[in-house]
């Protein structure tokens, strides 16, 4: 026991100085890329795993419907990316391996499909490597329910609470286990900057800011208080404290879920309830989701890759929305608005007013492929 506690604590000195090193190293005033003037924007594809990559097929003709001249002139170069498949990352043994990496960084931007995370072993998820990796650091989900007046964006931090240490806990054998949760002072600072700055730019009022700091004070509370301190540079906006077990009962609360507007939480919280959120709003299928960075950016779906669906056969009836949502998301942050409001008017033409064909569960119903047709055919009217 003395051994394991001593190897423990080394181990807690090392990660330690580790997460003070990659603190210290965050940019305070990093330079973006204004692609509203860029000459040329990569954007590179990746279908992934499973159900992944019929859906992004569909995404990738829409986006291709879409920038067309752009794509033609060279302005827009659509590139796909391969080698980020489940056999390959287990074949070399790396969660994104760096020849893939390595590609996929000379791309401003990257639209992804969701990646397969085998269960137990040591191989870590493509996403939370890619995150890394790419310092994606604010994880950006919209949800919106017209007929209940939800109108709902989450900023989860994307890079650090219970993730970045996530497999690098301490165990003292059939004793107990200890995990690291880890809040930076810049690294909260950006997301609250990112989730105060939309609310600026889109005309809300109100920003909640989720975490869980009567229990977890010293992290959360950072959080929290950090955030109010951004807070102060914008007077027309309101910061409100929530506690992440009553903000999930709030968002099926039909009495106060249309009041919220904005959510700032950290990494775990986030996760969790943006799925419940995508729930509200029609299931995983239906929700798109940004990682966004100073320099890169990945636009995914925020559902997994479907083993079950492939093993069944049914992969061709896969929903694609979600993708396709993910592409709005692209197109709008790279300053493609005027085509991500079409795209937006054909969703909504295809999955709530006018529903010509359907994607059902039973799959009865429009393939995957014949719903893409749809929305490209329905984009042709706006
Ligand atoms: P999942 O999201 O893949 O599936 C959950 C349920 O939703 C299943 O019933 C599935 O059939 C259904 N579903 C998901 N997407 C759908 C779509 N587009 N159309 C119709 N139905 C859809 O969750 P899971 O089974 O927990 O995870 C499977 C794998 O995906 C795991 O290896 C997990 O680690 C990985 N995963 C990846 C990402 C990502 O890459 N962003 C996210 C979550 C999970």
């Amino acid at each position: 026991m003395e051994e394991q506690i001593k190897v423990a604590t080394e181990k807690f000195e090392s990660l330690l100085r580790a997460q003070i090193e990659r603190a210290q190293k965050m940019e305070e005033n990093p330079v973006k890329k204004d692609f509203s003037k860029a000459d040329k924007i990569i954007i590179g594809v990746c279908g992934g795993d499973g159900i992944g990559p019929v859906i992004t097929n569909e995404a990738v003709k829409v986006l291709n419907a879409l920038l067309e001249d752009e794509i033609k002139s060279g302005k827009i170069d659509i590139r796909v990316i391969d080698g980020l498949t489940i056999e390959r990352r287990l074949e070399r043994g790396e969660a994104v391996p760096s020849d893939t990496l390595a590609e996929i960084k000379k791309c401003d931007v990257l639209l992804k499909g969701p990646t397969t995370t085998p269960k137990g072993g040591t191989m870590e998820s493509a996403n939370v490597a890619l995150r890394r990796e790419l310092d994606l650091y604010a994880n950006v989900r919209p949800v919106s329910v017209p007929e209940k007046n939800i109108d709902w964006i989450f900023y989860r931090e994307n890079t650090e609470g219970e993730y970045v240490l996530g497999s690098k806990g301490v165990e003292i054998d059939g004793v107990l286990a200890f995990d690291f949760k880890v809040t930076t002072d810049k690294g909260t600072k950006r997301i609250a900057r990112a989730a105060f700055e939309y609310a600026k730019n889109n005309g809300k009022n109100n920003v909640a800011i989720v975490t869980k700091a009567n229990i977890m004070k010293k992290t959360d509370g950072k959080f929290s208080k950090l955030c109010h301190e951004v807070a102060e540079e914008y007077p027309d906006i309101t910061a409100e404290d929530w506690y992440i077990d009553i903000m999930s009962a709030n968002l099926v609360n039909p009495a106060l879920q249309s009041k919220f507007q904005v959510f700032v939480l950290p990494n775990l919280y986030g996760d969790i309830i943006t799925d419940e959120a995508a729930q509200i709003q029609g299931g995983v299928g239906t929700a798109g989701s940004a990682s966004i960075g100073d320099k890169y950016a990945m636009f995914e779906a925020i559902h997994g890759s479907a083993p079950r669906m492939v093993e069944r056969g049914a992969a061709a009836y896969a929903n694609p929305t979600s993708m396709i949502k993910a592409a709005e998301m692209l197109l709008r942050h790279i300053c493609r608005t005027k085509e991500a409001d079409r795209l937006e008017k054909a969703l909504t033409v295809c999955t709530e007013t006018e529903k010509k064909i359907e994607i059902t569960r039973d799959c009865k119903g429009a393939t995957c492929s014949e719903f893409g047709d749809y929305i490209i055919e329905t984009l042709k009217r706006f």
